[in-house]
């Protein structure tokens, strides 16, 4: 069975417990007006522009984005890092784009692992269908769920979609006591408002305790690819997020998890 990847990374440790490797799958069916991985929302193979520089010279050549692989490919990277995993307590995460836009090599990769006996992840924006998302979610240890806007519509407005799935799901994970940590990015007016923050934290209030928040301040690391991939940023001129700023808001959601974390 093949995947759509744009990435593998190995030695993450934002991505879950312990070190973990990361798949990234290709295809998202948001758009975060701040995305910083522009090449993960098309579900097909594109192509940006590259510069080498060699002292003074620069040429350019092109990259291509995302590569088909063999479901068996991954399954050996992840037992050629199963040390890394048993030393640090812990495993693979499945991520995007929305890894639910590819249920079926999704749940594969995560039951193979599981027979494997590597601890899985999912990183997901929830917006799936309820099918889906029940059918992918119970092969999962942990999910790692992105909350971004309580207010439908300037969750249509930043992301183009309604949060109304995105709420379904996470009341269902709560429902079944899955495992799981919701993330929230931090995007300057936009989503750090106070208005924003404060209907965050009524939703995650009504789920009556979470294990863990982790709060993502925004960073640009996705600026040049937007250039080279020749999209517009608009998050082109922001620079860091403000440390102050998000200490705040860690403290401010502290009553509501037994671990927030800046950061993931
Ligand atoms: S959900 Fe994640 S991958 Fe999809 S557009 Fe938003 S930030 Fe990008």
């Amino acid at each position: 069975m093949k995947g759509l990847v744009f990435d593998i990374r190995s030695f993450s440790v934002h991505d879950g417990p312990g070190i973990r490797t990361t798949v990234f799958l290709k295809g998202c069916a948001l758009r975060c007006s701040w995305c910083h991985n522009p090449e993960s929302q098309r579900c097909m193979v594109e192509t940006a522009r590259k510069f080498r520089r060699f002292g003074t010279e620069v040429s350019e050549t092109t990259e291509t984005l995302g590569t088909f692989l063999e479901a068996s490919a991954i399954l050996k990277r992840f037992e050629a890092d199963r040390p890394f995993f048993e030393e640090s307590n812990g495993g693979i995460t499945l991520s995007g784009g929305e890894p639910l836009l590819q249920p079926a090599f999704t749940l594969f990769l995560l039951k193979a692992s599981k027979e494997l006996g590597i601890h899985t992840a999912i990183d997901t924006s929830g917006y799936a269908s309820t099918e889906i998302f029940k059918n992918i979610i119970q092969a999962a240890d942990l999910v790692l769920y992105d909350l971004k806007l309580a207010d439908d519509y300037q969750h249509q407005h930043y992301t183009g979609q309604s949060n109304q799935l995105i709420l379904e799901n996470l009341r269902y994970l709560k429902s079944i006591q899955k495992r799981f940590f919701i993330r929230i990015p931090l995007i300057p007016d936009v989503t750090d408002t106070q208005k924003n923050l404060e209907g965050l934290y009524e939703i995650i209030e009504e789920l009556n305790e979470v294990e863990r928040i982790d709060i993502l301040p925004f960073h640009h690391l996705g600026k040049t690819k937007y250039e080279r991939m020749g999209k517009i940023f608009d998050f082109q001129q922001m620079g860091p997020y403000n440390s102050a700023k998000s200490e705040q808001i860690k403290s401010f959601f502290l009553p509501l998890a037994k671990t927030v974390s800046i950061g993931g």
